[in-house]
């Protein structure tokens, strides 16, 4: 089922590369091996503390996170009224939350083999006229079978992942509710 492109898509920074050989990405120095290998896991993240682009952090936190921008959309130009405002930061502060269970474990996660459950709209949120994604995968960590999800997923990185594909996941084992997909899948 998945598709074969000449495009290497890095998953952190979005840069494409065609037909690249190269194991890091020229732009922001994230990984690009993953992306080579088509219908495979691929190799065990690196050990943590793992460094993260601070391009992909940007994207994370900010530019591709629905309810930071919506944020900052309802504080900067209205700071000079009540209701916006408040509205503003409470999303605001919800998008940072969000992106941070995500960057937590991809940064000092344990690595553990985990597959894909199912893929599907968020329609609880839409940035014109579009709903994002949201991937639901599982794993195992300290003997049980759990879920995780990655939502936010606009755009995914080189449309390779589909229901049943093996994933590596990353989660924190002092608190398993934080877990993401290694590499991202956006
Ligand atoms: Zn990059």
């Amino acid at each position: 089922m998945s598709k074969i492109s000449n495009i290497t898509k890095c998953p952190w920074c979005r840069s494409e590369f065609l037909n690249s050989t190269i194991s890091n990405c020229s732009n922001c120095g994230g990984t690009l091996e993953y992306q080579k290998v088509i219908n495979d896991i691929g190799p065990k993240p690196p050990l943590a503390p793992r460094d993260i682009p601070a391009k992909f952090i940007r994207r994370i936190k900010y530019t591709g996170n629905v309810y930071t921008m919506i944020g900052i959309i309802f504080t900067v130009p209205f700071f000079w009224t009540v209701i916006f405002p408040i509205i503003g930061i409470i999303l605001w502060k919800k998008g940072l939350k969000e992106a941070n269970e995500e960057l937590i474990p991809l940064k000092d996660g344990i690595a553990v083999k985990g597959e894909i459950t199912s893929i599907e709209f968020d329609r609880s949120k839409t940035i014109n006229g579009k709903h994002p994604l949201e991937v639901t995968f599982s794993f195992n960590a300290n003997g049980k079978t759990l879920t995780g999800q990655v939502g936010n997923i606009f755009d995914p990185i080189n449309n390779i992942k589909q229901v049943g594909d093996g994933v590596w996941v990353v989660y924190m084992p002092e608190d398993p509710n934080l877990s993401s997909v290694w590499p991202p899948l956006k």
